[in-house]
């Protein structure tokens, strides 16, 4: 078992192909979860924690009222090095075996908010693990990206994805009341520094409800984020609280009609399903692990800007 942790807990998805990892020691709680699609050797699909808490306040995630610290490089990279020990122990699959292997900086945490653990992560994961793809998933905050930027050029295997959510900065700012944050227009912008900088393609991540898919939507992302640019991935989104299949089936509709209109727009787009929601919670924003950790750690766990600001569970009427 990893040194990082005091304990590691592992969770199975009942369909079998999504497992989540809780790791806890005294000061700190982070989730990863591990994805195979159909098989290890096909495709394997990790998410990892950069932050313990997040201070972004999401109004749809789990993790988003309470921040409790960064975490360091070590117990950054040992959440992946943990999962792929564990396929490797259980499975006989190596990571030479892997066709295609994704880590993603995407479960817990704002990870441009800790670049100071997150770079050297990168560089030794890359040097470990030169295949595998590196995505970077980040709400956008206002901080300088060059460093990032710069370590994108060197590993060309780091990806970049931003969480934007919705097509209007209005709707944008009720969904992450994080204030220190880009506009859409600037994530645009930033997206297209990047991609000048690496000849890589951005993406940007769009949790689909009732009220943010309309055609009328999809033309103001046209005139951010240029197709030519950016990729789109659609996520269907998942309740943060123990959820029933029903909803999560009717957002699978949801996010299946809006990825016609983006396609038809002319993005290449791809959807995000965070299976194994139902039993284990492997959505992102459902961390109800981690939520728990929380209440059994409140000197550890300081409210953070979502804290007092109500839990979106339905769409959000916003007027544009
Ligand atoms: S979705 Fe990500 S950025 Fe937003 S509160 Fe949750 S962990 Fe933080």
């Amino acid at each position: 078992m990893s040194t990082e942790w005091d304990n590691i807990q592992q969770l199975d998805s009942t369909e079998g192909n999504v497992s989540k990892f809780v790791f806890t020691k005294d000061s700190a709680v982070a989730e990863a979860v591990l994805y195979r699609y159909p098989t290890y050797a096909d495709r394997t699909v990790i998410c990892c924690s950069t932050q313990s808490g997040c201070p972004v306040g999401c109004r749809f995630c789990g993790a988003g009222d309470n921040f409790v610290r960064n975490l360091t490089a070590a117990e950054i990279t040992s959440q992946p090095l943990h999962l792929l020990e564990q396929i490797a122990a259980t499975e006989g699959t190596l990571v030479q075996d892997m066709a295609k292997l994704q880590i993603m900086f995407m479960s817990m945490g704002e990870p441009m908010l800790n670049q100071k653990s997150l770079l050297p992560a990168l560089s030794e994961l890359n040097q470990l693990h030169p295949k595998a793809a590196l995505l970077v998933s980040s709400s956008g905050p206002r901080v300088n990206y060059d460093r990032f930027i710069e370590l994108s050029q060197e590993i060309s295997s780091i990806g970049l994805q931003f969480s934007i959510h919705e097509s209007t900065d209005e709707a944008r700012d009720k969904l992450i009341p994080f204030k220190a944050k880009l506009t859409l227009a600037e994530i645009a912008e930033m997206g297209e520094r990047w991609a000048m900088a690496t000849g890589r393609r951005p993406f940007f991540n769009y949790c689909v409800h009732e009220s943010n898919s309309s055609l009328a939507d999809v033309g103001r992302l046209l005139k951010l984020f240029d197709p030519e640019v950016w990729e789109a991935t659609l996520s269907v989104i998942c309740e943060r609280d123990e959820t029933l299949s029903i909803a999560h089936r009717r957002q699978q509709e949801l996010t299946g009609a809006f990825m016609r209109k983006v396609l038809g727009a002319g993005y290449s787009a791809r959807m995000f399903d965070p299976a194994g929601q139902d039993d284990i919670g492997g959505g992102c924003g459902q961390l109800h692990y981690v939520q728990q950790w929380f209440k059994e750690h409140p000197d550890k766990a300081r409210p953070s800007i979502g804290f007092a600001l109500p839990v979106v569970h339905a769409p959000i009427e916003v007027k544009r």
